[in-house]
């Protein structure tokens, strides 16, 4: 029954993640709003106004990328399975949804720990299966889309394009094959460093981007011959925060336009498959559009609503964990 009411949700799991306090926080007498005493029941609760929201889980500050990868790994290895899968980091700037993602060095986060995973699935069931794993890794700025892996020979921008049976793909992206997981840190590190190319505030321009990790894996069942083709994607979205429109001007303008375009497309799409509805609106914007193969009807999403502790971001808080509720559909 459990399990029938899981499935009966709707289509999207959210884990909620606060990150501690930062020592400039701490210095300038931040305090902390949220209360985390329910956390292990999916239960967080703001102080002031008191208010309880309710997740798939709730991390607390003290929670580790380890805490967080093991309760999204049976989602990660369903790709394994044939299942399309799409992963999403939401929230505003400083938040921690690059943490969450890339990690760092020492502290690798899901982009890292799922194609490890994979690679030792791939190994574990070697007398089954044999797996084909490549990955691209795309950049979406201002509704253009840019290839991370491309070398300056090959096209940078992209268009996506109609295939057949409604499937779509992005002719000249780099499809980079992995063998082995030092070849894929590899391939994060490069897509990381190409994201900072060519902007000269390498933060500033990330939050205004959504970067796309996206995962192809073609399965073939030893035994009988059969294959599948399936598509994980793990997606560092752009910064969820309104900037006050009279702050707001010219290029900078246009960036804020579309970021809240793509990211109420986003939240447009998975209210309506959690409605079944029977259009589903991802032609609003490039990242939909993108996604659209991965957040089907009967594919798997995930997304990780990254939220600050700090008094001074309660606004901000309050309307993330708003949204999310609302496009949990619950
Ligand atoms: P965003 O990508 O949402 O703008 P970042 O991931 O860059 O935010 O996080 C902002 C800062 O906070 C970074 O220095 C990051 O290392 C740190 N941070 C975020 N989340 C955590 C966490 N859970 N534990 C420790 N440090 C974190
Ligand atoms: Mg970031």
């Amino acid at each position: 029954l459990f399990n029938e009411l899981q499935e009966s949700k709707g289509n999207i799991r959210v884990f909620c993640r606060c990150r501690p306090l930062n020592k400039d926080e701490i210095s300038a007498g931040c305090t902390t709003v949220l209360d985390f005493g329910a956390a292990k029941d999916g239960i967080l609760t703001t102080i002031m106004p008191k208010k309880q929201f309710r997740f798939d889980r709730v991390y607390t500050p003290k929670d580790d990328q380890v805490d967080v990868f093991a309760d999204a790994s049976s989602m990660v290895t369903s790709v394994l399975d044939g299942y399309n899968v799409c992963i999403f980091a939401y929230g505003p700037t400083g938040a921690g949804k690059t943490f969450t993602m890339e990690g760092t060095e020492l502290n690798r986060g899901v982009n890292y720990r799922t194609l490890e995973l994979l690679f030792d699935l791939r190994k574990k069931r070697s007398d089954t299966f044999s797996y084909d794993i490549s990955v691209s890794v795309l950049e979406v700025y201002n509704e253009q889309i840019r290839d991370l892996l491309a070398t300056s020979s090959t096209t940078k921008r992209l268009e996506i394009r109609q295939g057949s049976k409604g499937s779509h793909h992005v002719p000249g992206v780099v499809e980079a094959k992995l063998e082995n997981v030092k070849e894929a840190w590899d391939v994060l590190q490069a897509g990381s460093k190409a994201r900072a190319v060519g902007s000269n505030n390498v933060n500033k321009h990330s939050s205004r981007s959504h970067c796309i990790l996206c995962i192809m894996v073609m399965a073939k069942n030893l035994l009988n011959g059969e294959c599948t083709k399936s598509k994980l994607c793990l997606v560092d979205l752009a910064a969820s925060e309104r900037l006050p429109k009279t702050d707001v001007q010219g290029e900078r303008l246009k960036e804020t336009q579309n970021i809240n375009l793509s990211l109420s497309a986003l939240g447009t799409v998975i209210s309506a498959l959690a409605a079944k509805s029977r259009h589903i609106p991802y032609r609003n914007s490039k990242l939909t559009h993108l996604l659209e193969d991965s957040l089907g009807d009967d594919s798997k999403a995930l997304m990780f609503l990254q939220i600050s502790p700090s008094d001074k971001d309660l606004d901000e808080t309050l309307s993330s964990l708003n949204f999310a509720t609302r496009v949990r559909g619950v």
